[in-house]
């Protein structure tokens, strides 16, 4: 079996984005690479996601360029790979992002089985300044994407 690989238009990436649930966030501080396993959930240009305080965060909160890579899998050894160019942006837990770390959660806590997030309740968001939930957006500046089909 040969496997043809292409170019995905910007409407695939964006439609692979919107299915996926599941990726790996690739941060950078000090010149050093840093990648982790991660939800999300994409909209309109925004990857959100979900995070307790930890490296990742100091190292976005340092250097907001970032990269998400998202992938599925097709029938047979088919699959399809995206990646975003990004920019980490923070929902604080103040007044001014309350609305998008609303929406965040909103999105976030759709799939019960996701990590800790299913366990968040709304009222539990952001009253005092103390939460230590960080919410963030990864929004996109670039996305490309590559598929690979089998071809008989
Ligand atoms: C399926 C899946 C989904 C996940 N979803 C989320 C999510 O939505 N949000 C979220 O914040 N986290 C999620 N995680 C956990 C995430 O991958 C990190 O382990 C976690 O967020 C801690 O990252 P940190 O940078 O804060 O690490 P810290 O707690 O600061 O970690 C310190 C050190 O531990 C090591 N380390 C941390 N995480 C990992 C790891 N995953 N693998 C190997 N070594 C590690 C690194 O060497 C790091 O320098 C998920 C993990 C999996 C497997």
């Amino acid at each position: 079996m040969t496997m043809s690989l292409r170019d995905m238009t910007q409407a695939e990436c964006f439609s692979v984005l919107e299915e996926s649930r599941f990726g790996h966030l690739a941060c950078s501080k000090d010149g050093q690479p840093y990648v982790v396993p991660i939800y999300f959930a994409y909209q309109n240009g925004i990857a959100y996601a979900f995070s307790m305080p930890g490296r990742k965060i100091d190292s976005m909160r340092e250097n907001d360029k970032v990269c998400l890579q998202a992938q599925r899998w097709q029938a047979g050894k088919s699959w399809a790979s995206v990646v975003v160019e990004g920019r980490y942006q923070e929902f604080p837990d103040t007044e001014v992002w309350r609305s998008e770390r609303l929406h965040a959660w909103s999105l976030l806590q759709k799939h019960s089985d996701w990590w800790e997030i299913g366990a968040l309740k709304p009222h539990e968001l952001p009253v005092a300044a103390k939460s230590p939930h960080v919410f963030y957006g990864i929004l996109l500046r670039e996305v490309t994407g590559r598929t690979a089909a089998a071809v008989e």
